[in-house]
């Protein structure tokens, strides 16, 4: 038996190696207990926008726990909660005027999803139960988030507990018609109560990027059928695709938009779905069976709130949509490198979001891939996941370019030393 007692996230414990214990975390890095430096080009899973250990985040949290911890959120409230909210409608997407706390991006899509449907029920327009999804989305892995998530090999043995939605095609920049047709033939009966979608890009689906314009037509033909839309920014919120919220580059005021990770500058667990006011009052009502039946335990965790206040403090007084900007034409200029390079396929961008596929021979060889990689990038010190054959960086926005030039000049030795490995 392994000395371990963690069953870690997305690990086979039969075949990785044992994973280097960080002690400490500090701006781009990580340094374990070799005293071995890590630089971060994934923001651990996404999360972590201006660094690790930000110190006004950091602050915020120590001083709010001398005077609270978790407090019961419904028959009570607390400033940091009530100040969040607040300060959240106020740089979301205009008219998104409600915030129901919760914890994880994958509760953050459940509440969303019952929001819809409570919407619809509340209304007596019974019929409207049926959900419409961007196929390869990614949206969670509780069982409804995985229900609207792409299925494959990380849901199967649950397939029989998932619920089936409409799957709309990829709207592939160029051709994006057979994902509008799909969208409107799937709005025809009357029983589409929501279209769920990331915006501009599908992250775990393989960092595949589309056009604001796709998204705002989607949205048009979703409302224009009653459906609500649904923005999962739980990746794409706070800067990562260039904007503060990737609905911002298409205009668009979704009818629900989920954020968590970035929410806290990445530093601790929190989510909030906001919503319009109408899907607020669908729930409004002297019957109390209208209810919106959802909790959590740490729902609106008062340190959480003041880490998320900090994080818009952040936002606020520093420069981070400058941040945000030089990284993405970093980002950009950097990615040239792989497009006259025939081992390397659809170079491409998302604001700070840079991936490429690496272009492999064999499906077989393919499979074994992945922890070939990351071991590859872990050896010289990078903290690199690649998703298959995709190679991403998303880096926090406090990267260098030096160390952006080191992410990427290690992405253009890998065919060669996979190569040389065969
Ligand atoms: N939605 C999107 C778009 C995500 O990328 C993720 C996580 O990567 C989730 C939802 C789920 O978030 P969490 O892992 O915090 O539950």
């Amino acid at each position: 038996m392994s000395a371990s007692a963690v069953w870690r996230p997305f690990t086979q414990h039969a075949v990785e190696p044992a994973p280097p214990r960080i002690v400490r975390s500090e701006g781009a890095w990580l340094h374990d207990a070799e005293g071995r430096a890590i630089l971060d080009a994934i923001s651990s899973w996404w999360v972590t926008t201006h660094g690790h250990r930000q110190p006004r985040i950091m602050a915020a949290i120590r001083e709010a726990s001398e005077n609270l911890d978790q407090i019961i959120f419904a028959g009570l409230t607390h400033a940091p909660a009530e100040d969040l909210a607040s300060r959240l409608v106020g740089v979301a997407p205009r008219g998104l005027t409600r915030v129901f706390f919760s914890d994880s991006g994958s509760t953050a899509v459940e509440v969303a999803l019952k929001m819809a449907l409570g919407t619809f029920q509340n209304r007596g327009d019974l019929k409207r139960v049926r959900i419409a999804a961007l196929e390869g989305g990614y949206h969670g892995d509780t069982i409804g988030t995985m229900s609207v998530g792409a299925r494959g090999v990380f849901n199967a043995p649950y397939a029989p507990l998932l619920f089936e939605v409409e799957r709309i095609p990829f709207p592939e920049p160029g051709a994006e018609q057979a994902a509008y047709d799909a969208l409107e033939r799937a709005g025809r009966d009357g029983a589409l109560a929501a279209l769920v979608l990331e915006p501009l890009i599908l992250g775990a689906g393989g960092m595949l990027t589309y056009r604001p314009e796709a998204l705002s037509e989607m949205a048009r033909i979703a409302r224009a059928a009653g459906a609500l839309v649904v923005a999962d920014e739980v990746m794409t919120g706070w800067g990562r695709t260039g904007t503060m919220f990737a609905c911002d580059q298409a205009g668009l005021v979704p009818d629900i938009l989920c954020t968590s990770k970035g929410l806290t500058g990445g530093a601790v667990p929190l989510a909030a779905t906001l919503a319009r006011e109408e899907i607020f009052e669908a729930h409004l009502s002297q019957d109390r069976a209208k209810t919106f039946f959802h909790s959590s335990s740490f729902t609106a965790n008062p340190i959480a709130c003041a880490a998320a206040l900090a994080n818009l403090d952040v936002w606020r007084d520093e420069p981070v949509a400058e941040r945000v900007a030089a990284l993405a034409q970093a980002q950009t200029e950097r990615v040239r490198a792989y497009e006259d390079d025939p081992r390397f396929a659809n170079a491409r961008t998302c604001g700070t979001i840079a991936a490429v596929d690496l272009k492999v021979s064999d499906a077989g060889y393919l499979s074994e891939i992945g922890p070939r990689l990351r071991a590859f990038f872990l050896e010289r010190g990078l903290l690199i996941r690649p998703l298959g054959d995709v190679i991403y960086l998303m880096p926090p926005y406090c990267v260098t370019a030096a160390e952006l030039d080191r992410l990427h000049d290690a992405i253009l030795e890998v065919p060669g030393a996979l190569e040389a490995a065969r």
